[in-house]
Protein backbone atom coordinates (compact mmCIF):
# COMPACT_ATOMS: atom_id res chain seq x y z
CA UNK A 1 0.00 0.00 0.00
CA UNK A 2 1.11 3.28 -0.78
CA UNK A 3 0.67 6.34 0.98
CA UNK A 4 0.90 9.95 0.03
CA UNK A 5 0.91 12.64 2.76
CA UNK A 6 -1.77 15.23 1.81
CA UNK A 7 -2.02 18.31 3.65
CA UNK A 8 -4.91 17.30 5.88
CA UNK A 9 -5.60 13.28 4.56
CA UNK A 10 -3.28 11.06 4.04
CA UNK A 11 -3.69 10.14 0.09
CA UNK A 12 -4.14 5.91 -0.56
CA UNK A 13 -2.36 5.63 -4.26
CA UNK A 14 -2.31 1.98 -4.43
CA UNK A 15 -3.43 -1.19 -2.65
CA UNK A 16 -2.73 -4.86 -3.28
CA UNK A 17 -5.20 -6.98 -1.75
CA UNK A 18 -3.60 -10.01 -0.07
CA UNK A 19 -6.50 -11.84 1.42
CA UNK A 20 -9.71 -11.14 -0.13
CA UNK A 21 -12.13 -12.88 2.51
CA UNK A 22 -14.15 -14.85 -0.48
CA UNK A 23 -16.67 -16.36 2.00
CA UNK A 24 -17.57 -13.00 4.32
CA UNK A 25 -18.67 -11.48 0.83
CA UNK A 26 -20.48 -14.64 -0.17
CA UNK A 27 -22.57 -14.51 2.69
CA UNK A 28 -24.87 -11.27 4.25
CA UNK A 29 -24.84 -12.65 7.63
CA UNK A 30 -21.14 -12.53 7.57
CA UNK A 31 -20.76 -9.13 5.56
CA UNK A 32 -22.85 -7.52 8.58
CA UNK A 33 -20.60 -8.92 11.17
CA UNK A 34 -17.42 -8.32 9.20
CA UNK A 35 -18.99 -4.67 9.22
CA UNK A 36 -19.77 -4.57 13.18
CA UNK A 37 -15.84 -5.85 13.75
CA UNK A 38 -14.53 -2.84 11.22
CA UNK A 39 -17.09 -0.18 12.62
CA UNK A 40 -15.83 -1.19 16.79
CA UNK A 41 -11.76 -1.64 15.41
CA UNK A 42 -12.46 1.76 14.28
CA UNK A 43 -13.90 3.51 16.66
CA UNK A 44 -11.30 2.37 19.23
CA UNK A 45 -8.56 3.15 16.52
CA UNK A 46 -6.74 6.86 16.83
CA UNK A 47 -5.58 8.49 14.02
CA UNK A 48 -1.94 8.37 13.57
CA UNK A 49 -1.34 6.32 16.27
CA UNK A 50 -0.08 2.64 15.66
CA UNK A 51 -1.60 -0.29 17.69
CA UNK A 52 -0.40 -3.67 16.92
CA UNK A 53 -2.65 -5.19 19.43
CA UNK A 54 -5.72 -3.53 17.60
CA UNK A 55 -5.04 -4.97 14.22
CA UNK A 56 -3.64 -8.49 14.40
CA UNK A 57 -7.20 -8.60 16.58
CA UNK A 58 -8.75 -7.33 13.82
CA UNK A 59 -7.06 -9.29 11.11
CA UNK A 60 -7.44 -12.23 13.15
CA UNK A 61 -11.17 -11.26 13.69
CA UNK A 62 -11.66 -11.28 9.91
CA UNK A 63 -9.76 -14.70 9.41
CA UNK A 64 -12.18 -16.13 12.17
CA UNK A 65 -15.42 -14.81 10.24
CA UNK A 66 -14.40 -15.79 7.03
CA UNK A 67 -13.34 -19.65 8.51
CA UNK A 68 -16.27 -19.95 10.79
CA UNK A 69 -19.36 -21.86 9.73
CA UNK A 70 -21.27 -21.85 13.19
CA UNK A 71 -21.13 -19.99 16.42
CA UNK A 72 -20.49 -16.40 14.73
CA UNK A 73 -22.87 -15.34 17.28
CA UNK A 74 -20.38 -16.74 20.03
CA UNK A 75 -17.01 -15.24 18.27
CA UNK A 76 -18.17 -12.01 17.82
CA UNK A 77 -18.80 -11.92 21.85
CA UNK A 78 -15.50 -12.77 22.37
CA UNK A 79 -14.21 -10.20 19.93
CA UNK A 80 -15.83 -8.00 21.73
CA UNK A 81 -14.25 -8.86 24.89
CA UNK A 82 -11.09 -9.15 23.50
CA UNK A 83 -11.77 -5.49 21.42
CA UNK A 84 -12.38 -3.93 25.47
CA UNK A 85 -9.01 -5.62 26.73
CA UNK A 86 -7.21 -4.17 23.81
CA UNK A 87 -8.85 -1.11 24.91
CA UNK A 88 -8.09 -1.05 28.71
CA UNK A 89 -12.13 -2.28 29.43
CA UNK A 90 -11.71 -5.58 29.90
CA UNK A 91 -14.41 -6.75 32.50
CA UNK A 92 -13.46 -8.07 35.92
CA UNK A 93 -14.83 -11.75 36.28
CA UNK A 94 -13.17 -13.01 39.00
CA UNK A 95 -13.99 -11.31 41.89
CA UNK A 96 -16.49 -8.40 42.76
CA UNK A 97 -15.76 -4.65 41.39
CA UNK A 98 -17.01 -3.66 44.60
CA UNK A 99 -15.67 -5.45 47.88
CA UNK A 100 -13.06 -7.49 46.08
CA UNK A 101 -14.49 -10.52 47.32
CA UNK A 102 -13.59 -13.44 45.64
CA UNK A 103 -16.51 -14.93 43.22
CA UNK A 104 -17.11 -18.26 44.44
CA UNK A 105 -20.74 -18.81 44.28
CA UNK A 106 -21.69 -17.88 41.08
CA UNK A 107 -25.26 -17.46 41.77
CA UNK A 108 -27.06 -13.96 42.07
CA UNK A 109 -24.41 -12.01 40.67
CA UNK A 110 -25.08 -8.62 38.35
CA UNK A 111 -22.18 -7.39 35.62
CA UNK A 112 -21.92 -3.47 36.83
CA UNK A 113 -20.81 -1.53 32.93
CA UNK A 114 -20.17 1.24 34.84
CA UNK A 115 -17.61 -1.00 37.74
CA UNK A 116 -16.60 -2.80 34.98
CA UNK A 117 -17.35 -6.46 35.90
CA UNK A 118 -19.35 -8.74 38.60
CA UNK A 119 -21.17 -7.75 41.94
CA UNK A 120 -21.14 -10.49 44.33
CA UNK A 121 -24.84 -10.63 45.62
CA UNK A 122 -23.86 -8.34 48.60
CA UNK A 123 -22.77 -5.55 46.62
CA UNK A 124 -25.65 -6.04 44.12
CA UNK A 125 -27.34 -2.90 44.93
CA UNK A 126 -24.18 -0.74 44.28
CA UNK A 127 -25.16 0.31 41.06
CA UNK A 128 -28.79 0.65 40.01
CA UNK A 129 -28.08 0.21 36.48
CA UNK A 130 -26.34 -3.76 36.55
CA UNK A 131 -27.81 -6.30 35.25
CA UNK A 132 -28.58 -9.62 36.41
CA UNK A 133 -25.90 -12.43 34.95
CA UNK A 134 -26.81 -16.41 35.06
CA UNK A 135 -23.93 -18.60 36.28
CA UNK A 136 -23.89 -19.88 33.00
CA UNK A 137 -23.53 -16.85 31.03
CA UNK A 138 -20.41 -15.71 33.32
CA UNK A 139 -18.56 -19.10 32.51
CA UNK A 140 -18.65 -18.74 28.80
CA UNK A 141 -17.65 -15.21 28.70
CA UNK A 142 -14.47 -15.94 31.02
CA UNK A 143 -13.93 -18.76 28.54
CA UNK A 144 -14.92 -16.18 25.64
CA UNK A 145 -12.32 -13.68 26.74
CA UNK A 146 -9.15 -16.02 26.09
CA UNK A 147 -10.76 -18.49 24.00
CA UNK A 148 -9.04 -19.18 20.45
CA UNK A 149 -11.05 -19.41 17.42
CA UNK A 150 -10.33 -23.20 17.14
CA UNK A 151 -12.27 -23.35 20.89
CA UNK A 152 -14.89 -20.98 20.27
CA UNK A 153 -16.03 -23.66 17.59
CA UNK A 154 -16.47 -26.11 20.33
CA UNK A 155 -18.09 -23.93 23.18
CA UNK A 156 -21.78 -25.45 23.37
CA UNK A 157 -24.40 -22.89 24.71
CA UNK A 158 -28.32 -22.52 24.73
CA UNK A 159 -30.16 -20.68 23.04
CA UNK A 160 -31.36 -18.52 26.25
CA UNK A 161 -27.22 -18.22 27.81
CA UNK A 162 -26.30 -16.65 24.12
CA UNK A 163 -29.25 -14.56 24.22
CA UNK A 164 -27.76 -12.83 27.51
CA UNK A 165 -23.97 -13.56 26.30
CA UNK A 166 -24.80 -11.17 23.55
CA UNK A 167 -26.69 -8.59 25.06
CA UNK A 168 -24.22 -7.99 27.63
CA UNK A 169 -21.24 -7.71 25.80
CA UNK A 170 -22.97 -5.46 23.11
CA UNK A 171 -24.56 -3.27 26.08
CA UNK A 172 -21.17 -2.98 27.69
CA UNK A 173 -19.33 -2.20 24.40
CA UNK A 174 -21.66 -0.05 23.88
CA UNK A 175 -21.34 1.75 27.40
CA UNK A 176 -17.96 2.35 27.03
CA UNK A 177 -17.61 3.55 23.10
CA UNK A 178 -19.97 6.00 24.14
CA UNK A 179 -22.44 6.15 21.18
CA UNK A 180 -25.18 4.17 19.69
CA UNK A 181 -22.80 1.98 16.92
CA UNK A 182 -25.30 1.86 13.74
CA UNK A 183 -23.42 -1.42 12.60
CA UNK A 184 -24.58 -3.52 15.51
CA UNK A 185 -28.40 -2.28 14.88
CA UNK A 186 -27.86 -4.47 12.06
CA UNK A 187 -26.09 -7.07 14.10
CA UNK A 188 -29.39 -7.48 16.02
CA UNK A 189 -31.86 -6.84 13.30
CA UNK A 190 -30.18 -10.24 11.62
CA UNK A 191 -30.39 -12.27 14.72
CA UNK A 192 -34.19 -11.26 15.08
ZN1 LIG B 1 -19.07 -7.38 46.61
Amino acid sequence: MFIHKGRNLDIVNQVEIISPFLKIKADLDKITYGLAVLDLVDKVSQESEKNPNLFVLLISALEALEQLDKNIELFYAAFQLKLMAVSGYLPRFSDCVNCRDKLDDLENLKFSFEGGGILCFNCGTADSFAYNISKDALCVLVELARASRDKIVKIQVSDETLKEISFLTGRYINYHLGSRIKSMEYVEKIKG
